[in-house]
Formats: structure tokens, C-alpha cells, sequence
């Protein structure tokens, strides 16, 4: 056995690490091996901003002191989230507005009605 043994980055099979093609899958090992292995390193991992810990380049949150992460996933899940809460604050004010409506429509019916204007006429 020889040290030269690698993982293809394809298909994952252990294959020489000289050959030009994997014999598993036939996925082309030549130029593209060392590149891909280490862009695909290199793209997975970031540092945190605030305590310069690696992270993943894709989360959310920094698992090492918990600082959110700028990414187009936080983004928009902090969007959504400001979208949920003015969805909320819609209703809300939707439900004050009837609540008030009810209120006031309560109020007329009860001093249009019969009833009331009989205790005092
Ligand atoms: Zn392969
Ligand atoms: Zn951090």
C-alpha cells in the first residue's frame, strides 16, 4: 500500500492519488482534485467577525459566541422575521380598530334601541 491513496472528491471511493481518472465513478481527477479540494475547504469555512473563530461559511450563527452571521440565510430570515411582526402589528391594530367598531356600534344600537329611550321617556 502507498501513502498516494485519496478520497475521490466525486464519488468518495479511496483511489490513487496519481491517478488521471477515477476508476469508480470516471470523474476526471487530473487538473480538478487539488483545486476542488481546497476551493470546496476554503468555501465551507469563514471567520467569525467578532471572535475571528472559524465557522461555517453558511451559518447563521457563530457557534462560538453565538454572533449572528451576515449571510443571504440570516438576511432573510431577519426580513421574514420583521415581516411576521408588521404582519402582527397589522392585526393587532386590525383587531383595536374592530374592537373600537364593535364599541361604538354597541353603543349606537344600545341608545337607538327601544328599551332605553322607554326607561326615560
Ligand atoms: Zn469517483
Ligand atoms: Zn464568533
Amino acid at each position: 500500500m502507498s501513502n498516494n491513496i485519496i478520497k475521490c472528491p466525486f464519488c468518495a471511493e479511496v483511489i490513487q492519488a496519481d491517478e488521471d481518472k477515477c476508476k469508480f465513478c470516471e470523474e476526471d481527477l487530473s487538473a480538478s482534485i487539488n483545486e476542488k479540494v481546497n476551493t470546496s475547504k476554503m468555501g465551507l469555512m469563514k471567520k467569525c467577525p467578532s471572535c475571528k473563530e472559524e465557522i461555517k461559511q453558511d451559518a447563521n450563527k457563530c457557534k462560538h459566541c453565538g454572533e449572528i452571521q451576515d449571510t443571504l440565510e440570516s438576511k432573510k430570515q431577519i426580513q421574514q422575521q420583521k415581516h411576521e411582526s408588521a404582519k402582527e402589528e397589522g392585526k393587532k391594530a386590525w383587531a383595536n380598530w374592530w374592537s373600537w367598531l364593535i364599541g361604538i356600534v354597541a353603543i349606537w344600537f344600545l341608545l337607538g334601541s327601544d328599551w332605553y329611550w322607554d326607561l326615560f321617556f
